[in-house]
Parts: structure tokens; C-alpha cells; sequence
């Protein structure tokens, strides 16, 4: 389901036919404690509360591996934003701007990231921090954090991948 939201003044839309959906997988779902959009943090915090990244099958035994890294970044699909704002206003100001000079959750791929800081793995759940997704968001992506190719690696242990 996309929420088409009230726009606000100066905002601008575009009528070009928007997919339904992206030809993306879905590989799980994100559990976190907000059910609302503005209940949400802006930005998560790797202090932030803990959240599970539940995998779904066969997609938990690409796993493997993961415990290594302090961090990961998690990639979600933003599906409860609308999809067809060309320009917006952002929340802290008074001026609308291109979406994409925005961090916005409204934009024509709805691709949120964060980087987490994994707590510990229970099977195919990840317990992590950092996020600032709605519960129920779902997951289309996991990497290691790209920090750990350089020599200040927070790697825990082993050979990088
Ligand atoms: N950290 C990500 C990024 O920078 O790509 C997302 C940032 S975006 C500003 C985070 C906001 O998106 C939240 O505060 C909430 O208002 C909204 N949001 C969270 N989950 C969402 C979802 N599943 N669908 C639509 N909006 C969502």
C-alpha cells in the first residue's frame, strides 16, 4: 500500500505513471517499535532501541558470515511514502527543494539505508541498532559496512570478505 499524503505549499508533483512496485525481492521484514511515521527518529542512532531484522527463507542462510561486522548497512524499501514529489518541503525548513537534495522517505524509489551497529544474530534474525524504519518495513538489502575494507576495519574477527 502507498499513502498518497496531503501536499504542502510549493510542492510540486508530476503526473508520469508511476510503477506499482519495483522489481525488487523483499527478503524479510524489519520489527521496530514505531507504527507511525512520525513516532519514527529522522535519522536512527547506533544508540538507538534494539529492532530485528527478521530474514526471510531461503534468504537467512545468506547469513552466514555476518557476525563478523559491528556494523552493516540495511537497506529498506520506504513503503508507506508516496512516490511522486518532484520538489518537497523539508520538516526542519521553510522552503520547498529537488527531492534529491533531500534524505526525505518520499522519493521515486523509496530506498531507505542506515547504518546499524548488530547487537548479536538469533537464526535468522538480526537484533541490531541504528534503524528508523516503521515496523513491518520491508528489507531488500544487507552489506557489510563499507568501512570495513579500509585499515580502521571495526571487523571482529577473520579474513574481509
Ligand atoms: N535513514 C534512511 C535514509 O536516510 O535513507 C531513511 C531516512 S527517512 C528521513 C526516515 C523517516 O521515514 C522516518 O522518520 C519516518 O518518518 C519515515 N518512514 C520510516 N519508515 C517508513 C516506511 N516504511 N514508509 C514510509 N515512510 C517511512
Amino acid at each position: 500500500m502507498t499513502d498518497v499524503q496531503a501536499m504542502r505549499p510549493h510542492e510540486e508533483a508530476t503526473e508520469a505513471p508511476l510503477p506499482a512496485d519495483a522489481t525488487l525481492a523483499f527478503i524479510g521484514r524489519i520489527r521496530t517499535p514505531w507504527a507511525a511515521r512520525e513516532d519514527c527518529p529522522r535519522q536512527g542512532s547506533l544508540d538507538g532501541p534494539e529492532c530485528r531484522i527478521e530474514l526471510a527463507p531461503p534468504w537467512d542462510a545468506a547469513l552466514d558470515g555476518i557476525e563478523r561486522y559491528e556494523r552493516i548497512e540495511v537497506l529498506y524499501w520506504l513503503h508507506r511514502s508516496r512516490r511522486d514529489l518532484l520538489r518537497q518541503n523539508p520538516s526542519h525548513g521553510p522552503a520547498a527543494r529537488g527531492t534529491f537534495s533531500l534524505r526525505s522517505p518520499v522519493r521515486p524509489n523509496p530506498i531507505g539505508t542506515s547504518l546499524a551497529r548488530l547487537v548479536r544474530r538469533e537464526g535468522p534474525v538480526l537484533v541490531v541498532r541504528g534503524l528508523d524504519c516503521l515496523d513491518g518495513t520491508p528489507l531488500i538489502d544487507l552489506k557489510p559496512d563499507r568501512c570495513a575494507y579500509t585499515p580502521v576495519a571495526p571487523e571482529r574477527d577473520g579474513p574481509k570478505a
